[in-house]
């Protein structure tokens, strides 16, 4: 990974449910968001599969009712995690996928994809969303885009954060930096560059997604980037409002047409789908309506829905974020009043009711909302990745300095932690430590590495461990130095040696459990390859399947015509016959499966039909 790249980097916030791209354009001397294909700014982080095809984004999203069991998101809610991890538990429980143990518990979404069964791990999905989050990019700026800065939550540990830069590596992008989600919204409003207070500037960053709600403190000196606290709840969100707003008009629909849609899966998706544009609509409207055609058995469904009534529905959830707030300022033992800004982020944050609760809670003070809530993250990101990119000048100088999130060391005796650097030390970051030999003529030492704010290593999170062997005869307490070294993402390095033999040993945290080999990436990346020219078969094949249709369609409607007939001879009429009896087979019967080559023949074979009979009769 290179530090410093040449040419165009962007930013890209790969959020749990939604991700937005954007970037610096110099000339202009602002940052674009990136627009997908259908004009929308954000993109669902949603891959299907299907019998057919593999869909990213809206167009994965909107079949999830078809086609459950295949059609993937929450993959950032996995990624990095183990599958025994009570998290991971838990949220199994609500996804309509499968995931099962793969090999050193790494959990394996298993689905079926043109008939047979695949496993894919939490980075390949993420992967495949970065890549459509760049094909967007690259068909916006009409150019190729290989860099990129990319957001994660400030809580992310170590195993998360690389393994959202391996989604990345399969994805083709050389992603530049990892900075905090949180960090990226600061620097979206220049923050750090508003020197009219002394000293340092406090930050409350509040972040409600579509399945997430994070909160976090950071303060600004300087060029340094503190996260004093964050707090939050992992699931709470703008998908929750959804759901509240499906079952309130499941009620009522019970009521009123005496029709209980509770159990039919297809129905719900229509009006979850219907509420949550609705839901938006509330955001700048006092009422919306509901429009659902053929809900079910031919029952259309039309209604509509106040602000007011909205609020009420939802208000416990509010007030749940409202709670969690208190409790992070709580935490960092800060002072509502000693924050100099409140940031507005994620989509769900647009809520009216929610901005005049935290207002409120902030005693008046005025919200930072006039960039877009759910594309303040890409932006930040698209000013660090100009920052990072040789030859811009006019973007405003900043060097942005993060903080590890958790403390990290070594085993010692007694199951003891020895801390090497604490957490919420400013990165990059390099300390060197002596240690002890524990017994006589002790031949080799395991370096054990943790993260973690626990006295005991056994209660914190193991990272890896490598032996540092070949040390001479000599009694106990005989030193050695171990280093650990962060780089600018996060990602930590150690290494040991022992001065008199020179004997030296280091890992960087890679072969860890966690985390995929070079071996695994490559194979990867050459199957996300495939998987590129597959897509791309499908629609060549797709394309030529509806121009099969179209001719088909011509020539039968020709062939119905009187003076048709009597043109042509019965041998070609036989042959324009089958011909079309073979157009509704491949279109239709066992044959979809056949190569595109056989569409494309037969599609030539029309198009000389249409050509010699059916035009020349017009
Ligand atoms: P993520 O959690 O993936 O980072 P976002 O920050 O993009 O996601 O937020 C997505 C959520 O925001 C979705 O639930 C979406 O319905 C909601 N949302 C987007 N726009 C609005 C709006 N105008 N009003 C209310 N909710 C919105
Ligand atoms: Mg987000």
């Amino acid at each position: 990974m290179a530090k410093e790249d040449q040419g165009l980097a962007i930013g890209i916030d790969l959020g749990t449910t939604y991700s937005c791209a954007a970037v610096w354009r110099e000339h202009h001397r602002r940052v674009d968001i990136i627009h997908n294909d259908q004009g929308h700014n954000t993109t669902p982080s949603f891959v299907a599969f299907t019998d057919h095809e593999r869909l990213i984004g809206n167009a994965a999203k909107n079949q999830a009712a078809t086609n459950p069991q295949n059609t993937i998101f929450d993959a950032k809610r996995l990624i990095g995690r183990k599958y025994s991890d009570p998290v991971v538990q838990k949220d199994m429980m609500l996804w309509p996928f499968k995931v099962v143990a793969g090999a050193n518990d790494k959990p394996m979404i298993t689905l079926n994809y043109k008939g047979k069964e695949k496993q894919f791990c939490a980075e390949e999905i993420s992967s495949m969303v970065l890549v459509k989050m760049r094909e967007i990019a690259e068909s916006y700026l009409e150019t190729r885009v290989k860099n990129a800065v990319v957001t994660v939550p400030a809580y992310f540990n170590d195993s998360q954060r690389k393994s959202t830069i391996d989604a990345g590596t399969i994805a083709g992008l050389n992603i530049i930096r990892i900075i905090n989600e949180p960090t990226a919204a600061a620097i979206a409003y220049g923050l750090d560059r508003r020197n009219n207070c002394v000293g340092e500037r406090n930050v409350f960053i509040f972040d409600l997604g579509g399945g997430t709600f994070d909160v976090s403190i950071l303060t600004i000196k300087g060029k340094m980037f503190q996260v004093k606290g964050t707090a939050g709840n992992t699931h709470l969100g703008g998908e929750d409002i959804d759901n509240r707003m499906v079952n309130y008009f499941v009620e009522k629909i019970k009521k009123e047409k005496k029709l209980d849609i509770s159990g039919n899966p297809r129905a719900l998706r229509r009006l979850r789908s219907a509420c949550e544009r609705a839901k938006r609509t509330l955001s700048h409207a006092v009422s919306a309506t509901i429009e659902v055609d053929g809900l079910s058995n031919d029952n259309d469904f039309f209604s509509s829905i106040t602000r007011a009534r909205f609020e009420e529905i939802n208000m416990e959830l509010f007030n749940q974020c409202m709670e969690t707030v208190d409790r992070c300022l709580a935490d960092a033992k800060m002072e509502k009043r000693s924050m100099h800004d409140v940031v507005l982020v994620g989509g769900s944050s647009r809520i009216p009711k929610v901005q005049e609760l935290l207002q409120d809670f902030f005693e008046g003070k005025d919200l930072c909302k006039s960039i877009n809530p759910d594309e303040a993250v890409a932006h930040g990101a698209a000013v660090q990745a100009a920052l990072l990119s040789v030859g811009i000048k006019n973007v405003p100088d900043m060097v942005l300095l993060d903080v590890t999130p958790l403390s990290l060391g070594i085993h010692v005796m007694g199951d003891m932690m020895s801390v090497m650097i604490p957490r919420n030390t400013t990165i990059p970051v390099k300390r060197t430590q002596q240690y002890l030999t524990s017994v006589d003529n002790q031949s080799s030492v395991k370096i054990k590495v943790y993260e973690g704010e626990r006295t005991r290593s056994r209660e914190n999170n193991l990272l890896g461990s490598f032996k540092l062997s070949g040390f001479p005869r000599a009694p106990r307490n005989h030193p050695f130095d171990v280093c650990f070294a962060i780089d600018e993402n996060g990602i930590l390095s150690v290494s040991a040696k022992e001065e008199t033999t020179g004997i030296s040993n280091k890992m960087i945290i890679t072969n860890d459990v966690d985390r995929l080999s070079a071996e695994e990436i490559y194979k990867m990346i050459q199957e996300a390859e495939e998987y590129k020219a597959e897509d791309k078969k499908f629609l060549r094949k797709a394309k030529t399947m509806n121009k099969i249709d179209d001719y088909a369609y011509n020539i039968k409607k020709a062939l119905e015509k009187e003076n048709f007939s009597s043109k042509v001879c019965s041998e070609d009429r036989e042959k324009i016959s089958s011909a079309i009896t073979k157009a509704t087979e491949l279109l239709d019967g066992d044959q979809q499966d056949e190569e595109v080559d056989v569409f494309e023949d037969h599609l030539k074979e029309l198009i000389n039909l249409f050509e010699r009979f059916v035009e020349k009769s017009d």
